[in-house]
């Protein structure tokens, strides 16, 4: 019998920041495999298309040779369909504040009432990540602040291309 414990951490990423790389790393310390699933469809309307999203977190990945083991795959249905066919019994999550409790919860029960088999388990981020989203990076980066210490190298980059893009340059 296979006992290994592969996971899942689910997400948006519209960007990687480095609060979803510091779970990525706590869940790589523990876990047999992780797989981070970007997911297609999100109740948000992202900056970056979901070709995008999945090529950057990819990349910033591969970009940390400590995570070589960890795998990058796009969610196109159902996250607990995603999870089974990827043989994770378990889906991570990253809580910061209270803020994010009630929907957690709510993705929870109805994922648990999807499939009875799958476990989710929450991970906090080092405390200097806890306030930080992709929506406050991108907010920060469109209005010209500096985004250096809260998203890998290869974000920023990204984030300039697309800035020249929708200016039309
Ligand atoms: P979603 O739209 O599914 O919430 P996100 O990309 O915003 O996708 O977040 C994916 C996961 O990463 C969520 O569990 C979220 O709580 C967690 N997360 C986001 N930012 C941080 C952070 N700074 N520290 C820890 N976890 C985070």
């Amino acid at each position: 019998m296979d006992n290994s414990i592969k996971v899942v951490f689910p997400g948006t990423f519209d960007p990687i920041t480095n609060g979803h790389m510091d779970i990525i790393k706590r869940a790589d310390k523990i876990f047999d495999g992780v797989i981070v699933g970007v997911a297609r469809n999100t109740g948000k309307t992202p900056l970056f298309s979901y070709e995008e999203r999945l090529a950057i977190t990819r990349e910033a990945i591969e970009a940390c040779r400590s995570l070589s083991g960890v795998k990058v795959y796009g969610i196109e249905g159902l996250l607990v369909d995603f999870a089974e066919e990827h043989g994770a019994r378990v889906i991570i999550r990253g809580l910061r504040a209270v803020s994010d409790f009630e929907y957690e919860l709510q993705m929870a029960f109805m994922n648990r009432d999807l499939n009875e088999n799958i476990e989710i388990m929450y991970m906090m981020p080092y405390i200097k990540y806890s306030f930080l989203s992709s929506s406050i990076v991108r907010n920060v980066f469109l209005s010209g602040g500096r985004i250096e210490k809260f998203v890998p190298r290869v974000v920023i980059r990204h984030l300039e291309d697309k800035v020249k893009k929708l200016k039309g340059e």
